[in-house]
């Protein structure tokens, strides 16, 4: 729909990279809109993770072919192939965290609203974060640095005074502890319901090293519940795809982008002919198949067991977060009610980034086998990463080094709504 598209301007995000020194030096390959966990809807073709077992000795030609997941896979593979230092992507429900995982990388989504969006393709505005990639945190962390800076430009932009709320509460409970020397004093939750039955069990031995390492540094890690959890997948592939289709409904052949115009000889009329004859070829089709399902969801008829349940389950998803951390919600104006019996809460939780590592690219036969190339294998993905994302929370993937497979595994640490800097705080103690 884009292809040959230049855009007049850069993204506030682009220009403050530049403007502190950095250089862009190219623009990555993702799925089509973001839309996919394995970077396999590109008009460019997939990419493929740089990543070989240690003990691969085959030449580049034979190597093992995986995912670099998605759907900021260019991203993630530039990063880990040493191309750049640092680069962008978007995570509206995983696609920098997923990518960073399966790549053996640093990936990081920030709280939602603290990166500018404007400038960006909007694939579902409530969830969309500009995220970052890198080699490792001291990187990102600088990154992050440079671009967290209030947009008047960008709508949902948090403000000023949000922001102070958010490091005010932060510096109340940064007197616990004391990163300088160690972790003494930081409460680890690691939730139950993040080891789902799809969940590899070549990813538990890292997993289990990291909790091994933030112990010895003097950190508490303590199981918490979250039991809204398994809902949060259809929930977001609901409200993902149902604000897709409202935003994706600019590209409409008369504006911008892609124009077909039709065959003679339709008896529709000339504008809903080059419409319907524009996006039907135009998009591809995964993200044909998500216009279709949000528009249905937003139907009179759906409108309240499909849309309206899913943004109750959002809510639920985020009534979780809000009861296990101990730092109250700066963007709720009450501050939680105290349950005497209630645990203190936790600073983060800890989990793995991904289900498994990175799964093999299908072969010219698998993408002619319709089973083989089915959403649900991929939407699966996600699982993970999608109620960081439903609740705006900061979360960071972080290497946590190889599986059994000899590739690479993300664990993520993830916080209450402004403590970026805490989350990267933990993942350095991580790496
Ligand atoms: N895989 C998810 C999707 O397809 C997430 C994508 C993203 O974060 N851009 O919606």
């Amino acid at each position: 729909m884009l292809e040959g598209f230049r855009s007049p301007f850069d993204a506030t995000v682009v220009e403050l990279l530049q403007r502190a020194g950095a250089r862009i030096i190219g623009k990555a390959n993702c799925d089509e809109f973001g839309m996919g966990s394995l970077n396999l809807h590109s008009a460019h073709g997939a990419v493929v993770n740089p990543h070989q077992p240690p003990s691969s000795s085959r030449p580049w030609e034979e190597r093992e072919q995986r995912s670099a997941g998605g759907s900021s896979g260019g991203s993630a593979a530039a990063v880990a192939a040493s191309m750049a230092h640092v680069a962008l992507g978007t995570d509206t429900g995983g696609s920098v965290r997923l990518p960073a995982s399966y790549c053996g990388v640093v990936g990081f989504k920030p709280s939602y609203g603290i990166l500018s969006r404007w400038g960006i393709v909007s694939y579902a505005d409530s969830l969309d974060c500009v995220g970052l990639l890198g080699r490792d945190t001291t990187y990102v962390g600088q990154a992050f640095d440079v671009l967290s800076q209030y947009d008047h430009k960008d709508p949902s932009a948090a403000t000023p005074d949000t922001r102070q709320k958010a490091v005010d509460a932060l510096n109340t409970h940064a007197k616990d502890w004391n990163f300088a020397s160690s972790l003494q004093g930081l409460r680890i939750g690691v939730p139950q319901e993040y080891f789902p039955s799809e969940l590899d069990r070549k990813i538990l031995k890292p997993f289990r090293s990291v909790v091994d390492i933030l112990t010895s540094l003097g950190a508490s890690v303590i199981p918490v519940n979250m039991p809204s959890t398994p809902y949060a997948l259809s929930a977001y592939y609901v409200i993902a795809s149902a604000e897709a289709s409202s935003n994706l409904a600019r590209y409409d052949g008369i504006q911008y982008g892609l124009r077909v115009e039709p065959p003679p000889g339709s008896d529709l009329t000339k504008t809903s002919k080059i419409y319907a004859h524009t996006r039907s070829q135009g998009f591809g089709s995964e993200v044909r198949k998500r216009i279709l399902l949000g528009t249905y969801a937003l139907t009179a008829d759906a409108f309240d067991n499909y849309f309206l349940q899913a943004q109750r389950l959002r809510q639920l998803v985020r009534q979780d977060f809000d009861n296990v951390f101990r730092m109250a919600n700066p963007l709720k104006d009450l501050p939680p009610v105290s349950q005497p019996d209630a645990h203190p809460g936790v600073d983060v939780l800890l989990h793995p980034s991904a289900i498994r590592t990175a799964p093999h690219l299908p072969s010219p036969a698998d993408e002619a086998d319709s089973s083989q190339t089915d959403s649900l294998p991929s939407y699966v993905q996600d699982v993970l990463t999608v109620p960081a994302s439903l609740a705006g929370v900061p979360a960071i993937s972080v290497p946590a080094g190889l599986a059994e497979d000899g590739w690479p595994v993300g664990v993520s640490v993830v916080s209450q709504w402004g403590c970026d800097k805490l989350v990267l705080d933990v993942a350095k103690a991580i790496e």
